[in-house]
């Protein structure tokens, strides 16, 4: 890729687009708020940004009046988005599209964490709920219905389940051993990925794999200390010791390339140190998935005055890492299910990672 496309990828991922997408994610767990498209035949989650130099017209992505040469389709509305449950819940409320082909949902919507004084300050996981457009726990039964549904209609390939963390030992991770089991039983042989805080019993791991996860994202967010204390003062006192376990046991379980974890980009970590620890999860199997910081509307790093990072310094860091992974024979593919796979919200797959 030329280092010019690599810019534009950089840049949309950081600005946003112009462009009417009728499939968005306008609040909820992660780097939310987002209009989805895909680019250049890859899922890509943008800002949708009225003031973005960056336009889709005629299919191709323009700037100002130049095109850029890339295709560019917005994800349709999917037909499962105009289905209900037997009990009138719509089934967008239990779980959306992500890209043309991720179906995500977030089993609970609340989390322990999410006191002012507690909460990463870059996640509006409650907003959602607030606001009215998805329900606070979603049963294995509903879950089970939207995917089949999904799948059969729309060509779902792969789901992503997270949760809010839950005040239970597991952290939330039993929830999902039942939504992963109720899924399969309804759509044989779908990959899910399962996204969860460190479990204070890592049993639940194999009990994951044994439901049938296909693979597990346990996000660190950033390795500095001091980095995660700042951004994220309640799940960043959970001790780096229990992520490295908690990693480890999961490739274990799960296999090297089947693990991974975010790794955002701009929260202010020095970025040598960031590749660094990028390389040491690599060599544990643990695919780093490396997202640009987005300044999203209902966070309190907004509400602080956070601003996204500077262009050059998330391509330096993405190309980096996409080394670091190309060498090792690592491929968000290869995680077959999860952010990885999808590669939405990253640049990471237009780096070769
Ligand atoms: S990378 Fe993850 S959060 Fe982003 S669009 Fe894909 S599935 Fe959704």
């Amino acid at each position: 890729m030329s280092v010019d496309t690599m810019t534009t990828f950089v840049d949309i991922a950081l600005l946003g687009v112009r462009a009417d997408t009728p499939v968005t994610r306008r609040m909820g767990a992660g780097p939310s708020d987002d209009g989805h498209l895909v680019v250049d035949g890859v899922n890509a989650a943008l800002p949708v940004n009225p003031d973005s130099p960056y336009q889709v017209r005629d299919g191709h992505l323009f700037r100002g009046e130049t095109d850029l040469g890339l295709p560019v389709t917005p994800v349709r509305r999917p037909r499962f988005y105009d289905l209900s449950t037997a009990d009138g819940v719509p089934y967008e409320q239990i779980a959306r599209l992500h890209g043309a082909d991720v179906l995500a949902t977030t089993v609970v919507q609340t989390c322990i964490r999410y006191a002012v004084d507690q909460r990463c300050r870059f996640c509006t996981i409650e907003e959602s709920l607030r606001e009215g457009s998805t329900i606070a726990a979603k049963t294995p039964a509903q879950l089970a219905e939207v995917a089949e549904a999904a799948v059969r209609l729309d060509g779902v390939t792969q789901m992503v389940m997270t949760t809010g963390t839950t005040a239970g030992p597991d952290r939330g991770a039993r929830a999902l051993v039942r939504a992963v089991r109720a899924v399969l039983a309804a759509v044989p042989g779908l990959p899910i990925q399962v996204q969860i805080e460190p479990p204070g019993d890592l049993g639940v791991l194999t009990d994951l794999h044994q439901a049938g996860a296909t693979a597990i994202g346990i996000h660190v967010e950033s390795l500095d200390d001091q980095v995660r204390r700042r951004w994220m003062p309640g799940k960043g006192s959970v001790p780096m010791a229990e992520y490295e376990a908690a990693w480890d046991e999961a490739v274990r379980v799960f296999g090297r390339n089947r693990v991974s974890t975010y790794l955002l980009i701009g929260l202010g970590e020095d970025p040598d140190e960031l590749v660094a620890g990028a390389g040491r999860l690599i060599d544990r199997g643990v695919y780093p998935f490396a997202v640009p910081f987005r300044a999203m509307k209902g966070t309190l790093a907004v509400r602080e005055g956070a601003q996204p990072p500077a262009p050059p310094l998330v391509q330096d860091i993405t190309q980096r890492i996409a080394t670091l992974l190309r060498t090792a024979g690592m491929t968000g593919a290869g995680q077959r299910a999860g952010c990885a796979a999808c590669g939405g919200c990253s640049v990471l797959p237009r780096a070769g990672g």
